[in-house]
């Protein structure tokens, strides 16, 4: 699955701020809070 192009967060879920840079293996790291956290993708619509 390498080849799905990654989402991008602009935010930090947790502390707001910006500064995130890619973190190995998968996910973001946000500078600020030293929190790492990865995106999900869950489907469309509002769900069951
Ligand atoms: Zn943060």
């Amino acid at each position: 699955m390498s080849d799905t192009p990654r989402m991008q967060p602009f935010y930090c879920p947790y502390c707001g701020e910006q500064d995130l840079r890619p973190a190995d293996p998968a996910g973001f790291h946000c500078q600020v809070c030293d929190r790492r956290f990865e995106l999900t993708f869950l489907g469309l619509g509002e769900g069951a």
